[in-house]
């Protein structure tokens, strides 16, 4: 008997920061490093209707109007993976939301000095991945 719980899905967006930088592969490398599986992936630039749904709980805070000019300034890659406890795990990858007191070792620790270009979106939870993946690939259901 397998003690294992089903493998849940993450939404994450490699941000416009990250791929002007050059910085995709470095960033896809780390999540196919730690064993998840890249489901869906496609390069799109956001516009303002879906980032104000993406981000639909920050729309009426101080720093929401420079996270949208930003988050919707040039192309981003979004990812669906998958793994076992793929949301808090791949929370840790990234480290947290201030690049400049992110742990070394995570993502934005190592990669980023800003507490808004920051590299990378990640879900939060089982219910905001459910509702991200719903908008980011609706085919998938
Ligand atoms: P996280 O992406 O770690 O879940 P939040 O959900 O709190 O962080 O914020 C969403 C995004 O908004 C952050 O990743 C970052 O790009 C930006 N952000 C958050 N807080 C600030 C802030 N104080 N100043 C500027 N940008 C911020
Ligand atoms: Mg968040």
């Amino acid at each position: 008997m397998s003690n294992s719980s089903p493998d849940e899905r993450t939404l994450v967006l490699i941000k416009p920061d990250a791929v002007r930088r050059g910085l995709v592969g470095e960033i896809i490398s780390r999540f196919e490093r730690k064993g998840l599986r890249i489901d869906a992936m496609v390069s799109r630039t956001m516009d303002a209707e879906l980032a104000d749904e993406h981000y639909a709980e920050h729309v009426d805070k101080a720093f929401y109007p420079p996270l949208k000019a930003f988050m919707t300034g040039g192309p981003l890659v979004a990812l669906v993976l998958s793994g076992d406890q793929v949301i808090d795990v791949v929370r840790g990858l990234i480290g947290s939301t201030d690049g400049r007191r992110a742990a070394a070792g995570t993502i934005r620790g190592d990669l980023s000095l800003s507490n808004r270009e920051n590299l990378v979106h990640a879900s939060d939870s089982v219910d905001s991945a459910k509702r991200e993946i719903a908008l980011w690939f609706p085919e998938l259901g």
